[in-house]
């Protein structure tokens, strides 16, 4: 069922975002992908197709052809790609795939899909995969998602017959450097309720995410001759070690899973003179995620205490926030996916997630905006792939949530 068109948005495409860009979108590359697929939702018939001057996202709408009132239902995703090589994307296509074999990427064969090494893999025997050549990713995340969502029009578009709300589309800029929902304009986007579509394998039905905070530590020393530096040299690197040490050493991401929460140093850079570290702070609570901040505070000044007022200082700012918060009160946004999933004989799978979406952003403005699988695996670098059958699912889930929604009131 997979258009054409859609499928092409893996071919040939760069639209990788750039962290260091203050620009919306952050990349020209982004910039010319959605001028392309605005050109495209224009030919296949949408309406009021625009990409919104600030936020830069790509907005369509399909007008409702029932003759009563229902929600409008919102589909959004984002039409970046991770940070790994993404230039010349040659995916790969295995029709009917065992289940069992190795797949070779690359021409060489050293680059492979083992499914000792991907027990994912078994699930989709008998099942076409699109995988990549090896050494750029996919960009299944979340193209995927982009095809899916224009795929679901296109087919609306092409059965008049078929009955739906008015149904808006927001595809958007830089989620993958966490900046794309910033500017998200909820009531110009018009959407009673929404989803991303950027999970990962059928069934994943995200609503809860992490608290996040972001925090900077700077540290400074006082460097003097290390002949004569005893009670006098403040060395900054040893403050930043006590400043690590200090905090739990069980409470890193990679001795965390489940609702576990972390701080997670991410660089670290200095000399005697002066040092900064980088950290990310998560928990699933909001108020542990202040337990968190607090603790950091009790660092900062002990370690002023002994070193000396000044020595430390931090910015810390809170990132987004586990979106929960807001579904807790909108649960039927939830229910009526997890109906579509049963109806369709896909299990629903409600782990939280251990990171952001764009939707903990959208929720928190005022659209809840749980987030729905777009089917892809290993994503983020060279062993991406992700099953047609796959993205058929994430297009029928989709249509049975507008079929739903026409027995639901505005
Ligand atoms: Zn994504």
């Amino acid at each position: 069922m997979l258009t054409n068109s859609s499928f092409n948005a893996f071919r040939n495409t760069v639209s990788r975002s750039d962290e260091n860009s203050t620009t919306i979108p952050s990349s020209e590359r982004e910039t010319v992908f959605l001028n392309a697929l605005k050109d495209e939702l224009v030919k296949i018939g949408l309406s009021n197709v625009r990409i919104h001057p600030v936020n830069s996202y790509l907005i369509a709408e399909l007008p409702s052809n029932l003759d009563h009132d229902v929600p409008v239902l919102g589909l959004i995703s984002h039409v970046d790609t991770a940070d790994f090589n993404s230039v010349d994307i040659k995916p790969k296509i295995v029709e009917n795939y065992d289940g069992k074999s190795i797949i070779k990427l690359d021409k060489e064969g050293k680059i492979t899909l083992d499914p000792k090494v991907f027990p994912s893999l078994t699930k989709y025997a008998g099942q076409t995969l699109i995988t990549t050549s090896g050494d750029t990713l996919l960009g299944s995340d979340d193209k995927s998602g982009v095809s899916e969502i224009v795929t679901t029009m296109e087919y609306l578009l092409d059965h008049p017959e078929i009955k739906h709300g008015k149904i808006v589309i927001g595809l958007g800029p830089d989620e993958e450097i966490g900046t794309g929902a910033d500017k998200f304009d909820v009531k110009d986007f018009g959407a009673d309720f929404a989803y991303t579509v950027d999970g990962g394998p059928v069934g994943q039905l995200e609503y809860e995410t992490f608290s996040a905070a972001g925090l900077k530590v700077h540290i400074t020393g006082k460097d003097v001759h290390p002949g004569s530096a005893k009670g006098i040299m403040i060395n900054a690197l040893t403050v930043a070690n006590d400043f690590q040490n200090d905090l739990p050493s069980d409470e890193v991401p990679e001795k965390t899973e489940g609702r576990e929460g972390f701080f997670h140093l991410l660089s670290l850079n200095g000399t005697v003179d002066a040092a900064e570290m980088s950290y990310i702070i998560r928990d699933f609570k909001r108020d542990g995620l202040e337990a968190r901040k607090d603790k950091i505070k009790q660092i900062v000044q002990e370690l002023n205490q002994k070193y000396g007022e000044g020595t430390v200082s931090i910015d810390m700012n809170d990132q987004y926030y586990n979106m929960y918060e807001v579904m807790k009160d909108h649960m039927d946004v939830v229910k009526i996916a997890e109906q579509a999933m049963k109806n369709l004989n896909i299990e629903p799978d409600e782990a939280a997630v251990r990171g952001g979406t764009d939707g903990s952003k959208i929720s928190f403005m005022g659209l809840p905006t749980p987030n729905l699988f777009a089917g892809g695996e290993n994503m983020h670098g060279r062993y991406e792939y992700v099953s047609e059958e796959a993205m058929e699912q994430a297009v029928n889930v989709i249509l049975e949530i507008i079929k739903l929604n026409n027995d639901r009131q505005k």
